[in-house]
């Protein structure tokens, strides 16, 4: 493998999306350590595509992100990539502060949102707590993501464009010389590229530090989800996500079950993420406070690694002390919903441009997101 403009290092949502977008325009590698695309953190996302979540960067790139994911372009994906869901925030009695600040912001990005009685909320979500339930607000818009069929989507677009891909292809060495990077791969392949992006989502300031490039200081946080059935007699397909207002647990309807998380924040090492039998008991606890969904087993469970900068907005751009390196980590728990506005911006910053106008008028700037930040 050699000669390439850019060589995008994990195939995730985030090296996926990048390379569908940089591949019309640049001839692209992207290589991926495991045998699977999706192995790591995109593999294990709760699939919830929610403009409100999320600080202002992330906020604006999801947005950004929202016609491209009801519109892509014809052959994308067999389904149809975003459904209608709908988010419930609630809130008790104490955490009435916490709700008022979840709408903050939104109405300038045009995100709708609802002030419910709490008798719409109860028939949203009959399995809520009448006692435990002051108030509540409701995302409308919010949907669920197919992030397989997006994932695939991306790898798939990227490919017709031209794209190299390998599975099996871990960057561990890199040198650069005469402005172009050589890298050397796990099983001893080389690839020459005049810029390297950094897409390795938990791993990106090991890789980034394999490159001798300073590393961003990268925070993995682990974060659990598990499956439950749904309360006896009861057909959840049309509840919303219900989110608690200080995002204490989460759950939403998964072909038929609960996906329930204890929205955790747990600090990790990159590593192969795996849910601990504490952190969900203890979730189920708190959850019985606010929601009658008796749990009698779990029917499976799993973390991943959610991994942010050190002020939670992403990281894109070229590392300003590094010539030919390029960020695009720090995608926390937003980086599914976000891809697109994020793959776009990518793209077009790794090509010397601006951020694209509609998701500049979003108000994110170049500067917010790049590396130089940090510097
Ligand atoms: C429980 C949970 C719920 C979530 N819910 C949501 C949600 O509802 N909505 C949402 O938008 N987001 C959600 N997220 C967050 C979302 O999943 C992540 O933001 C996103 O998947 C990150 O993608 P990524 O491509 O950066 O990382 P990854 O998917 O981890 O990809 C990085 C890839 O880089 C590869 N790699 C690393 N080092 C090397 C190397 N040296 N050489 C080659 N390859 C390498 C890795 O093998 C990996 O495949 C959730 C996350 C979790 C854990």
């Amino acid at each position: 493998m050699t000669d390439f403009d850019f060589l995008i290092i994990g195939s995730g949502i985030a090296g996926a999306s990048a390379a569908a977008f940089l591949s019309s325009r640049a001839r692209v590698a992207v290589i991926e350590r495991e045998s699977a695309h999706g192995y790591h953190t995109t593999g294990r996302s709760a699939a919830l595509y929610s403009p409100l979540y999320g600080n202002a960067a992330f906020r604006a790139l999801t947005v950004a992100s929202r016609d491209f994911l009801t519109s892509p372009p014809e052959g994308f994906a067999a389904h149809p990539v975003l459904t209608p869901r709908g988010v419930l925030y609630i809130a008790s009695q104490s955490q009435l502060a916490s709700l008022a600040g979840v709408a903050d912001g939104a109405e300038a990005l045009g995100i709708r949102i609802e002030t419910v009685s709490r008798e719409q909320a109860l028939t949203l979500c009959p399995a809520l707590r009448p006692e435990h339930l002051a108030a509540a607000v409701h995302e409308p818009d919010a949907m669920d993501i197919d992030v397989e069929g997006l994932h695939q989507g991306y790898l798939r677009m990227a490919r017709a464009n031209g794209a190299t891909i390998r599975l099996d292809a871990e960057a561990q060495a890199f040198e650069r010389r005469d402005g172009v990077w050589t890298v050397r791969l796990a099983d001893g392949g080389m690839v020459t590229t005049p810029v390297v992006i950094d897409a390795a989502g938990a791993w990106a300031d090991v890789v980034a530090q394999r490159a001798g490039v300073e590393p961003i200081g990268l925070t993995p946080l682990r974060r659990t989800a598990f499956i439950i059935d749904p309360p006896e007699g009861s057909d959840v397909t049309r509840w919303p996500s219900v989110i608690d207002a200080d995002e204490d647990f989460y759950f939403k309807p998964d072909a038929g079950r609960l996906l329930v998380s204890p929205a955790d924040e747990t600090l990790s090492e990159p590593c192969d993420a795996w849910a601990e039998d504490l952190t969900i008991a203890e979730c189920v606890e708190r959850m019985q406070e606010a929601v009658d969904v008796p749990v009698r087993r779990i029917i499976r469970s799993w973390a991943g690694l959610r991994t942010f900068a050190p002020d939670r907005s992403p990281v894109i751009g070229y590392e300003p002390q590094a010539e030919g390196f390029f960020w695009l980590a720090g995608q926390g728990g937003y980086g599914v919903q976000s891809s697109a506005g994020a793959g776009r911006t990518a793209a077009a910053l790794a090509l010397g441009e601006d951020v694209p106008a509609d998701v500049a008028a979003l108000g994110l700037t170049a500067d917010q997101i790049s590396p130089a930040r940090f510097r």
